[in-house]
């Protein structure tokens, strides 16, 4: 079950974040659904079980908890239907092996999340399934990169690291128009911002571990299908056995409440440290979407509503040691993986590595930012102190 009956589309997106998933079949009369652990589900008699005639029969197959989540994310994505998966990671291959086979060709984003390059470059490619990697720029273009093996196409806007925009609804309507299957990994934006179903897209991936979890404390990952997909992904996720965690997908729930007034608050301190850090004269450019000066800015506009707390920045001339120094003098900023929790983080990017259709090329290192929910005025007197220590030593 996976439909969104207790969704109302004529609601607005931070009222329809608080009801979603809350059918009173799963909630009873509380207010959130039972976490319920479960493999065995019991059966009154023999032939109840042959008939599989209830709605539940084996842990693995959903419980009203997953159910809730399920319907939850399917209505966020406005879409048939959605699955939920141990990780992010794991969305992405189960949303890949749902619809290749031995002998397709993928088209898919140069910027795309690492591990899912390494996923094509290894597995799909020990499967028998080419992977073209194509310049995010490239919009209606991409239609001279298919052949008579091209079944797929993958996107990710904007890109992972370096914050590329892409023409979502041309690269659509080119593989439509061809009878591909088009995926995209929207954990950046998450359906608040930017629904992908809506632009063409069959298969919406999100990483639930960042925006939907919030609190860097769970992984998670979803996949919702337009009804031209769903069977076939309904069917595959079934198949090889995928199911989240209990717990874990009440952390998801539990999430998604809050999603719409966290993503705001992020976007707007994003926005503000962002701009403070275009006017320093050591940055030579801000990657993020959001700001008018982005080249990806006109299109983000024309299709999204809104931008995560996500972005990088580029440092004019530094050497890898001095943004080191700059990482490492931060306090309010923590350094790891991952991201779209309420703490803010800073990483060192090396994105050159990932990088095969469109070479990286970049004024000095790059630093990514992930800004929580503290003051932003807080965060950037931080990262102020920052550069005066990294100042300090020079090289
Ligand atoms: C983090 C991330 C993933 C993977 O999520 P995990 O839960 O860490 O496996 C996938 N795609 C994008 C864009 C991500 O940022």
């Amino acid at each position: 079950m996976s439909s969104a009956s207790d969704d109302d589309k004529r609601l607005h997106a931070a009222t329809r974040l608080v009801r979603m998933g809350r059918a009173k079949d799963l909630t009873g009369p509380f207010v959130n659904p039972p976490v319920i652990h479960a493999s065995t589900v019991l059966f009154d008699s023999v032939d109840a079980m042959l008939d599989r005639r209830q709605r539940y029969v084996y842990g693995r197959r959903g419980t009203p908890t997953s159910d809730a989540l399920e319907q939850a994310v399917a209505a966020f994505e406005d879409a048939a239907g959605a699955v939920l998966c141990p990780s992010g990671l794991s969305a992405v291959t189960t949303a890949l092996l749902a619809c290749l086979s031995t002998g397709d060709r993928i088209l898919m984003v140069d910027t795309v999340y690492g591990p899912v390059r390494h996923f094509a470059d290894t597995v799909l490619k020990r499967l028998g399934v080419a992977t073209t990697y194509y310049d995010p720029a490239i919009g209606a273009g991409i239609a001279s990169l298919f052949d008579e093996r091209t079944t797929a196409v993958f996107l990710e806007a904007p890109g992972s690291l370096t914050f590329e925009m892409q023409d979502v609804p041309a690269i659509a309507a080119v593989a439509r128009e061809r009878g591909a299957t088009v995926l995209m990994d929207n954990t950046w934006a998450t359906p608040l911002f930017f629904k992908p179903l809506a632009f063409g897209v069959d298969l919406s991936i999100q990483a639930g571990t960042k925006y939907i979890g919030g609190h860097s404390d769970v992984n998670l990952g979803t996949v919702a299908a337009g009804p031209r997909l769903w069977p076939k992904l309904k069917e595959y996720h079934g198949t090889v056995g995928l199911c989240a965690a209990p717990d874990d997908i009440y952390l998801g729930l539990r999430g998604l409440r809050t999603l719409a007034v966290r993503l705001e608050r992020q976007m707007q301190s994003a926005l503000q440290v962002a701009r403070w850090l275009a006017a320093r004269q050591e940055v030579a450019r801000v990657l993020y979407p959001a700001l008018e000066t982005d080249p990806g800015h006109a299109l983000w506009k024309r299709d999204m509503s809104g931008a995560s707390g996500l972005f990088g920045f580029v440092l004019a001339g530094w050497s890898e040691e001095r943004a080191k120094r700059l990482i490492d003098s931060l306090s309010l900023f923590g350094i790891g993986a991952s991201w779209g929790g309420f703490e803010s983080l800073a990483i060192l990017a090396r994105p050159k590595a990932y990088r095969t259709a469109v070479p990286y090329e970049a004024e000095g290192p790059l630093v990514r930012l992930h800004i929580g929910l503290e003051e932003p005025a807080d965060l950037i007197a931080d990262l102020d102190a920052a550069f005066a220590r990294a100042a300090e030593v020079g090289d």
